[in-house]
């Protein structure tokens, strides 16, 4: 991409209104623009980070063996009405009329829809396990939206749903998607930490919030210092063998958030073991049994010819607000970090002297060639000063910064710099394109 035919609106200054750094760098990197309380255009920068999110989520979700679809943002009360979670749902659900006076609203989860796919479709054991998910924008009307896309009421989730003939069959399912999370979030650069969670009326102990740990998160949470060392499952996770294992290694350690904290559990680890800190909830996993199956009427033939109600759970991943998350996460004084894997574009490449051919063609070259490559790069082709370019380059947070000048290329040199480490490297054009290819 040249940054001449792009669309990156700058700001220079900080908007006042921005409370938290990842809002306030989302602002100024013009990756996003408010629309209303808590709903955002995603412009060109943020919504290529947010799709290099989506992806990664997908990936994991497909390798532990769920299924995508797509749900429409308007459901119908009628479904909810099933649940009985059309009235208890209260003020956050955003409802809606249509012209013929239908009572619809705009969706803040599925539970009740996937289980009307389900219910329609399945008819016995011998078709499960399943576990259908989707990636599609949510609305909550958050009483106080804030933080861009932290908090925001129109929101990107991804959501998970398995359906399972009994609850040992249903851990299971659990399992995959808990290894599943672990690996998502090491993959976006991420340490994310599985924490007890709040199960309801269901109790027991499958409900994890995976929380990353920031200053500015707004959970309160607890955990032994050991869990911020454990090794993320490889690539090489067998989904299909038993991964209790890997679970039971991943929760031994204390780690809770706020509800389900045991002040003396807690006391019991040694002193400067004790992880007292703020989070943030990235996601939320949740086995809850029969709640939907067994009133929506989702039941499947077992073996033994009688019907029982499906064991169900849920797993969502804040796709929209891992965007402010890994900012919150990896940025300094000058701007973004973005850990490689999400990177709007890898290559920064900066031309110091537009207008000059030998600086222009050079720069065309290197553009040519890394696109070939296969390398997503932006190329600033303006004619702007280079302290504003490396300015721009440093606040947008591109990995890699290939910066080409007169001077240097009079003796056949590049530099290449670090956005992590402010490293800075002279080097030949040869040995810059095969660093970065
Ligand atoms: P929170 O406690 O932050 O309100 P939640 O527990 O209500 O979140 P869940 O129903 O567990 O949210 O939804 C799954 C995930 O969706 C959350 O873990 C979070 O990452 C994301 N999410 C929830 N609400 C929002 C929101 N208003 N804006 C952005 N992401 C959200
Ligand atoms: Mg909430
Ligand atoms: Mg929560
Ligand atoms: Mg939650």
């Amino acid at each position: 991409m040249r940054l001449s035919n792009y669309f990156l609106p700058i700001l220079k200054e900080a908007p006042r209104e921005a409370e938290i750094v990842s809002h306030r760098l989302m602002l100024r990197a013009g990756m996003i623009r408010q629309q209303a309380a808590g709903i955002y255009s995603w412009l060109p920068l943020g919504y290529r980070v947010l799709r290099k999110i989506e992806q990664i989520v997908r990936e994991e979700q497909e390798r532990a063996g769920a299924v995508e679809v797509l749900m429409p943002t308007i459901q119908s009360a009628d479904l909810w009405r099933e649940s009985g979670r059309y009235d208890a749902y209260g003020a956050e659900m955003l409802r809606i009329q249509d012209r013929h006076e239908r009572e619809m609203l705009y969706g803040p989860t599925n539970e009740e829809m996937i289980t009307d796919i389900f219910r329609t479709y399945v008819r016995s054991y011998k078709d499960l396990p399943l576990n259908l998910y989707h990636i599609q924008w949510k609305f909550r009307d958050e009483r106080r939206p804030r933080f861009g896309v932290m908090r925001g009421r129109e929101f990107m989730m991804k959501d998970a749903y398995s359906f399972d003939t009994d609850k040992e069959s249903a851990r299971h399912a659990y399992n995959r998607m808990f290894v599943a999370y672990l690996r998502t979030y090491a993959r976006l650069g991420l340490q994310a930490i599985p924490m007890r969670a709040d199960t309801g009326p269901i109790g027991g102990d499958m409900s994890h919030e995976f929380i990353i740990l920031a200053s500015t998160g707004e959970s309160q949470v607890f955990c032994h210092k050991d869990v911020l060392e454990l090794k993320v499952p490889g690539e090489d996770t067998d989904f299909s063998s038993d991964l209790t294992p890997i679970v039971d290694e991943w929760t031994r350690a204390y780690a809770a958030t706020d509800e389900m904290h045991d002040e003396a559990a807690f006391a019991e680890i040694p002193a400067d073991k004790q992880v007292s800190a703020r989070g943030i909830e990235v996601g939320h996993i949740f086995y809850f049994g029969t709640k939907y199956s067994e009133p929506m009427g989702a039941k499947v033939a077992q073996a033994d010819g009688s019907e029982q109600a499906v064991h169900m759970g849920s797993y969502g991943i804040g796709v929209s607000r891992l965007v402010g998350g890994i900012i919150e996460a990896c940025h300094d004084d000058n701007g973004i970090i973005w850990p490689e894997a999400v990177a709007p574009f890898q290559v920064g490449l900066i031309n110091l002297k537009s207008g000059d051919a030998a600086t222009d063609a050079a720069c065309a070259d290197l553009y040519e060639k890394l696109n070939k490559a296969g390398v997503d790069v932006l190329y600033d082709d303006t004619d702007g000063r280079a302290g504003a370019k490396f300015a721009t380059m440093d606040l947008i947070g591109v990995p890699w910064q290939l910066i080409v000048g007169p001077r240097g290329l009079a003796s056949g040199e590049v530099e290449l710099k670090r956005r992590a480490t402010g490293e800075r490297e002279t080097m030949t054009i040869e040995a810059a394109l095969s660093r970065l290819t």
